[in-house]
Parts: C-alpha cells; structure tokens; sequence
C-alpha cells in the first residue's frame, strides 16, 4: 500500500520539506489523479448540469451523474438515494431541518452521544429549543467507548431517531453500530449515522445495515472540499421535504405553488459543486483501485498500537480512547500531558514538520465530560509510515526526556 505514496504531490513536495502528515481526521491529502480529474474537468468539460441542450452540457451533466453512480456503488445504495451536499456537516443539518424539523413533535426524543462532532449536535439542540424536542446523549464509560446498557435505558417509544457517529474524531472510538441499530428499530427509531471517520478507512456497505440517513465528507476520503454525501434511503425520502428551493430542483412554477423533480433531484437546488463531485468520484474509485480494507485495517491500528506503546512509558501522558480497540482497529490516537498543554506539544512537533491537531476537535461536550481542555490528536491514513511515526516518537522523547 506504501508505494501510492508517489501519487500524493503533497507529501513529497520540496517546499513542504517532507512533511509529516498526521491530521487526517481534519481533511487527507490528494492524490494527483483526484487533482487532475478536477483540473481537466474546468479544462475540458466546464458546462451546466441537467439544462443544456448543447453537447458540452450534456457530456458534463454524464460525468456529474456517473459521479453519482460511483459513490452510489461504493457505500452500497442506490443512485438516486445519494445526494451531494458541501458534506457531513450539511448533511446533517438537512436531515435536521427537512425531517426532524417536520415530522417531530414535541416531546419527541432524539438520541445522540456524549462522543459527537458539534455538526451531530448543535442542529439537534436547535430543534430542542425550537421545537421542544428533548435531546438525550448515550454517555461513555471510563475507556473512552459508548455505555451501552445506557444506551438502551434511554430507549422508548418516544424516541424518533438515534443520530450516532460511526467512530470519535476526537478519540477514535469505534461505534458497535449494528447493536445501536438494533435497538433503535425495536422501538422504530430512525437512524442517522455520521460516517465522516469511518467510509474510506473500513469497509462498509449499506445493505448490511439499516441505515435511515448517512452522512460522510469528501475531503476525508481523498477528494476535494465542499462535496460531501447524504444517503436518504427511499423509504424516508417520503418524509424528507427539499432542503432548498430554487433552480434544478423544480417540475413546474406558477406564480404561487410549485412541483418539485423526484430525488435526488429535488434535494438540489442551484447549480452544483460538478468539479468537486467528479474529483470526488475519481477519489473512491483510487481507494477501490488502491485500498484493500483488511490492509488498511492492519496497518494503521499497528500505527496506533505503536504510538499508544510508546506514549505509555510518560506516567505524565494519558492515553483518550479505548487502547485496545484502538491497537485492534483504529487510526486516531488521541492524548493529553499533565506537563505539556496540546497547543504547546502541536507547536514544538511543528517544528519538525510533524502536522498534529491539537484542541478540542469540535467536540466540547466530550471534553467538557471528561474535565479536559483538549488534546494531541494524530490520525493516520493510507500513505503513513511506521518510520513517520518512529519520527514523531523521537521528537515527543527528546521533548519529554529534557
Ligand atoms: N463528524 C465527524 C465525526 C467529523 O470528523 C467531522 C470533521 N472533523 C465532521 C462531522 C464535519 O465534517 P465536515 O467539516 O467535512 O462537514
């Protein structure tokens, strides 16, 4: 897998002087082909969607919709259950003001958890104040993963959705989604599930699941920003209103109604992000080309488990998040120092060209759970190497050893 390491212009440029790339929870790097199918498509192709008439128009609008079938292929739905949208954040936030906002009552109950992104909380809590919705979050045990038996305590008939993260961007846990799905639909819960950490590291296929809504990001999966996905399965689409209203999305107009297309193409209104959906679709389809899932798997939890080794001999350094999971089947290690603030350990490994993330990763209620500010994360993905983070190892040594 170590040899795509060529593909990415990011990693071996000059001026970059080998950076070390370890904050690909935040967004990954690109691959020339991604960068290329993007620039060749305003070299070549650059034409509306879905209205010319003319040739050009209708080879763009080809290869916007071939985009679609790729991703549709790829997370195992159909074409039209999959909408583009800037990415998980506004996918959620969709699903948040053209269902939720629609279908809930008050004294409905959304389930989320104490592990979410602010993007898989802020849009409930709106509803909770607005709509008098009440919000309750599955808490987490001491190691950092979901509590489950509270999870299922929580539970009821009034609960109308479980919206869940499929793993922690700020400490790796990885949800059991097939147990919280499970539960969910006992009471007929819908739902929603935050892949953003999860599609392009691990396998993954909607048909084993039953997924209601599914939101990832492009720019984590090698591709470009303000692309994302949002899975609407056609059952709930009944239910889902259009997020927007405008052109693209609209049968018929008169003065004072109007008629909506079918999905997907009544949830897009306005011109769409056409370059950054064929540079996503050419992203998927280098992980399908390049990335074997159980690989993958194995090389970056061996990254966390040698990380997390080493960073256990500090008695001042406090491993956030399930150690063996982590070792097993992760790819973010997450820690703090009682000696070292996070910004302080980020800025001295800048200085060795070692991009770590370090804050509270737009997870304050985790933080605020656990009685810590923020942390160090590294977050790994395919074109790591054991030797970079030998590297980091031996910056954070010479740093602790002073
Ligand atoms: N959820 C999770 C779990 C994430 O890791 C992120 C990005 N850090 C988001 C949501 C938000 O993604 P985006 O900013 O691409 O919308």
């Amino acid at each position: 897998m170590l040899n795509i390491r060529k593909d990415f212009p990011y990693l071996k440029s000059k001026e970059l002087d080998s950076i070390i790339y370890f904050d690909n929870a935040s967004t990954s790097q690109k691959p020339y082909q991604v960068i290329e199918a993007i620039s060749n498509y305003y070299a070549y192709h650059n034409a509306p969607v879905h209205r010319g008439i003319y040739s050009k128009s209708e080879q763009a609008t080809t290869l916007y919709e071939e985009s679609r079938e790729t991703v549709s292929k790829f997370i195992g739905a159909d074409k039209d259950e999959i909408i583009f949208t800037k990415g998980t954040t506004e996918g959620i936030n969709f699903i948040a003001q053209s269902w939720a906002s629609y279908n809930l009552k008050p004294g409905d109950e959304i389930i989320i958890s104490k592990l979410e992104h602010h993007s898989n909380i802020l849009p409930w809590i709106r509803l909770m104040q607005e709509k008098d919705i009440v919000l309750k979050y599955i808490p987490i045990t001491n190691n950092f993963e979901l509590d489950y038996k509270a999870y299922t305590k929580l539970l009821s008939n009034k609960t109308k959705l479980v919206s869940i993260t499929s793993c922690s961007n700020a400490v790796g846990s990885i949800t059991d989604l097939d147990f919280i799905i499970k539960h969910a639909k006992v009471y007929n819960a819908k739902v929603l599930v935050d892949a953003a950490q999860t599609i392009g590291h691990r396998d993954f296929n909607l048909k084993n699941l039953n997924i209601d809504f599914l939101a990832f990001s492009g720019h984590k999966i090698l591709g470009p920003t303000a692309i994302g996905v949002l899975y609407i399965s056609k059952d709930m689409q009944k239910e889902v209103r259009p997020y927007q209203l405008g052109g693209g999305m609209v049968l018929d107009v008169n003065d004072y109604d109007f008629i909506s297309l079918n999905p997907p193409n009544c949830y897009q209104a306005g011109t769409p992000a056409i370059a950054q959906a064929i540079g996503l679709s050419q992203a998927i389809k280098y992980i399908s080309d390049n990335i074997d899932y159980d690989l993958l798997k194995k090389h970056e939890s061996a990254l966390c488990a040698y990380l997390i080794q080493e960073l256990s001999k500090f008695d001042h350094i406090k491993i956030l998040g399930p150690k063996d999971q982590l070792s097993n089947s992760g790819h973010i290690v997450s820690f703090v120092s009682t000696l070292y603030h996070p910004h302080d350990i980020a800025f001295y490994l800048d200085q060795f060209n070692i991009a770590v993330r370090a804050g509270n990763h737009c997870a304050q209620p985790l933080f605020k759970n656990i009685g810590i500010n923020g942390s160090v994360r590294a977050s790994f993905y395919i074109y790591n190497t054991f030797e970079e983070v030998e590297t980091l190892v031996k910056a954070l040594n010479k740093l602790f050893r002073k």
